[in-house]
């Protein structure tokens, strides 16, 4: 690779970018006390910064450059007219603390949202105010602990979760002050039913769920975990981060769940990865749906205004949530309507099997059933001593981004037969082609595996920064290559 000079190098005393406009108001200094003289900034042409940039820029992997099958991230193609729409400047340039009157059109897109997302899973009402997944998850816990102590309930104290499940899913439930118990899964990657059965009692709040599960496949048994959970007065969650697998197939209404959050950045195609902005709307029934965040978007004859629902758990977020990801759902929305999004989820679905049988001819596959739009094949190869890291890591050298590793969390940390996940969720926009040529450097890595091991275990050979010590590097922390 051609070694362009660090920015730092390129600095000349007085070399400026931007020349700054005569000021159009009368200036004034900046107290002392405000100023720093010790400020190391290169002086760089425009030129030199962009240069930098987009060198930068290269180093990295990204969807719009390589394959990216991070399992359970979506990592789908973002059509670039979202983002045109996104900036659009009524959307652009509007203000939340504008009159209602002025920003209709902004609010009937709020409401429509609200109104698609609920339709999509058979819920009534949705509060597009989380932030994140993660977000989402922590309202909806949130919600069940105010239905709760509204029926004089409160009492309830624990939130059951599968040992498949995304760590937000633990993460959330103890910061809203919950008890967390793990179940563990069956032979066929399904919650236990009889560990299910044990631990349920007046004492449960809710069960939260990942559905399709986080091993890439359909609880069969959801029916009767929702009625289970219910007898005993307990709510559904459902992480529908994985919805990418579901739309317009299953509604999770329908399958027993009383609230839900959607990774709009995920299954409707937001540039994410780089750690945000996201949108993690929360859908729910009649039951949950006077403790939703507010404000939410209301119509009232011909007019939209944002109101705060009845018993509302209350704000979550600044304003009205991330606008600007909710437009860029709208606009994935109305650009596929309802038979398109359909489609979107047989294709990931179809993609995902078609990877699991090519995969399956040179890896473990420790669940071997039909998948939905994830699976998790075996990334330890004991024969080798080689890790699913190692795999990972030699992709690089074939120009592909890794699948996710280590998640779920498997054997023998949690009672999942496998051992290093890895996990692979190619999304419906990847061509055959591309599915073919990934399999392939699959199955060569296999055989690299067998012959030359320590090809593997010092991969990667071709990045621009080589196998690093990760435990080394997580505690002294280098962010910049010099001064
Ligand atoms: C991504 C993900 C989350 C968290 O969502 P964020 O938007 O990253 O906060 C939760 N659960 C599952 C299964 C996920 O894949």
């Amino acid at each position: 690779m051609n070694k362009e000079p660090l920015i730092y190098e390129l600095s000349s005393p007085g070399r400026r970018g931007v020349a700054m406009p005569e000021p159009q108001v009368p200036t004034t200094k900046l107290p002392k006390a405000m100023l720093r003289d010790d400020l190391n900034l290169p002086e760089v042409s425009e030129m030199d910064v962009v240069r930098h940039y987009t060198q930068l820029s290269r180093q990295n992997m990204g969807v719009d450059t390589t394959f990216y099958p991070l399992g359970s991230c979506t990592m789908k193609y973002n059509p670039r007219l979202n983002e045109a729409m996104a900036r659009l400047p009524g959307f652009l340039h509007s203000h939340p603390l504008q009159p209602e009157a002025s920003v209709q059109g902004n609010l009937q897109l709020m409401y429509e949202m609200q109104t698609w997302l609920a339709e999509l899973n058979g819920f009534t009402a949705t509060s597009l105010q989380p932030a994140a997944g993660a977000h989402g998850e922590f309202a909806g816990i949130l919600m069940a602990r105010a239905y709760h102590r509204d029926r004089d309930e409160g009492e309830r104290d624990t939130i059951l979760l599968p040992d498949s499940a995304h760590g937000t899913n633990p993460a959330t439930s103890s910061m809203a002050g919950y008890r967390v118990v793990e179940l563990p899964s069956d032979e066929r990657g399904n919650v236990d039913l009889a560990a299910l059965k044990e631990n349920l009692g007046p004492h449960v709040a809710a069960m939260m769920i990942t559905i399709p599960n986080t091993l890439g496949l359909f609880e069969e048994q959801i029916l009767e975990v929702s009625r289970l959970v219910h007898e005993c007065g307990g709510l559904m969650y459902a992480d529908g981060a994985n919805m990418n697998a579901l739309m317009g197939i299953a509604r999770l209404a329908d399958l027993g769940f009383d609230v839900m959050h959607y990774n709009l950045h995920k299954t409707f195609s937001t540039p994410h990865g780089g750690g945000g902005p996201g949108s993690g709307p929360v859908s729910v029934n009649e039951k949950l749906a006077p403790f939703l965040p507010g404000p939410i978007a209301v119509k009232e004859g011909d007019q939209y205004q944002m109101e705060m629902p009845e018993k509302s758990i209350g704000r979550l977020k600044a304003f009205h949530g991330n606008f600007g990801v909710v437009v860029r759902a709208y606009a994935y929305f109305m650009a596929h309507g309802p038979v398109e999004l359909k489609a979107v989820s047989e294709y990931a679905v179809l993609n995902a099997n078609y990877l699991r049988v090519k995969i399956g001819e040179h890896y473990q596959i420790p669940y071997d059933r039909i998948c939905m739009h994830e699976f998790v094949a075996e990334g330890k190869l004991a024969e080798e001593g080689l890790r699913a890291l190692d795999i990972s890591k030699r992709l690089i050298d074939y120009g592909f981004h890794p699948p996710s590793n280590y998640f779920p969390l498997g054997t023998p940390h949690t009672s999942l037969k496998v051992h290093e996940a890895l996990m692979v969720e190619p999304t419906e926009t990847e061509s055959r082609q591309t599915l073919d040529r990934f399999a392939e450097a699959m199955a060569a890595i296999r055989q690299e595996a067998r012959e030359n091991p320590d090809l593997l275990r010092e991969a990667p050979h071709t990045a621009p920064v080589e196998r690093v010590d990760e435990v080394h590097a997580a505690k002294n922390l280098v962010l910049c290559r010099t001064v």
